[in-house]
């Protein structure tokens, strides 16, 4: 089983969304909303698809405008909702419109949101480590239920998240070798291993990717970590069990 633990199939056109869409057996997608349009898609995506399911969040580059009142929609979406598995993605960005201050507020009322409904949070983060590590541990004692997603940081970083046990997925970028990248999936222990293509946002030799590129990013894993693809896989597998709950 391949679980792609971060990807937009909401936001994919019809031509390549078709080949993603004919998977039976064997893939597991973990669809990624970023504001409320994409969250109706992403519902209606998992619940016609007994092998997607649904993160729902508000991206800190999402252009709707944010209000208490969509925090109660968010939260209708996502109560009682067996196919809805985590929060997010929700975090911050330094290239959003928004100030840091409004992000911030914003990112706090979903922590919030995802203690309550008790899900984890699916963390997007391009901004000063303090900061959001400041955040996140104004609510919780540890990164159990965080997901670092696209983890694009350095080993330093890296320490940061294992040090309260979070999640942290890889993506399809660890195709681009960047040293320090490699050097953070090489470090990372198994048990705190996801893996993701951020498709179809994630370009990877200039093509915009979709889900079933998963495959790329497990083979690539299990070589920097010298490991074989099924120990890779099952580790992904029990790792997304755990935080995801299917
Ligand atoms: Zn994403």
């Amino acid at each position: 089983m391949l679980i792609d633990a971060h990807c937009h199939i909401n936001s994919l056109v019809s031509d390549t969304v078709k080949p993603v869409l004919g998977k039976k057996d064997g893939y597991l997608f973990v669809d990624v909303s970023i504001d409320t349009e994409s969250s109706l898609k992403s519902l209606g995506l998992s619940e016609k698809y007994s092998f997607i399911c649904s993160s729902l969040g508000f991206h800190p580059l999402a252009d709707e405008e944010f209000s208490l009142a969509t925090i109660e929609r968010y939260r209708e979406f996502i109560e009682d909702n067996p196919n809805v598995v985590a929060i997010g993605e929700v975090g911050l960005d330094y290239k959003a419109r928004l100030s840091s201050l409004e992000q911030s507020n914003i990112f706090r009322e979903f922590i919030k949101l995802s203690l309550e409904l008790k899900l984890p949070i699916m963390l997007h983060n391009r901004w000063h480590d303090d900061v959001i590590f400041g955040i996140l541990d104004d609510y919780l004692s540890d990164y159990r239920n965080v997901i670092f997603h696209c983890f694009s940081e350095d080993v330093h970083f890296l320490e940061r998240i294992l040090a309260k046990n979070g999640n942290v997925s890889f993506s399809l970028n660890i195709l681009r070798k960047k040293r320090k990248i490699d050097e953070a999936l090489k470090e990372i222990p198994l048990d705190n291993l996801l893996l993701e293509t951020d498709s179809p946002y994630m370009k990877v030799y200039g093509e915009y990717s979709t889900p079933l590129d998963i495959e790329k990013v497990y083979n690539y894993a299990a070589r920097a970590k010298n490991v074989s693809l099924d120990e890779i896989e099952s580790a992904v597998y029990s790792n997304a069990k755990r935080v995801f709950g299917f």
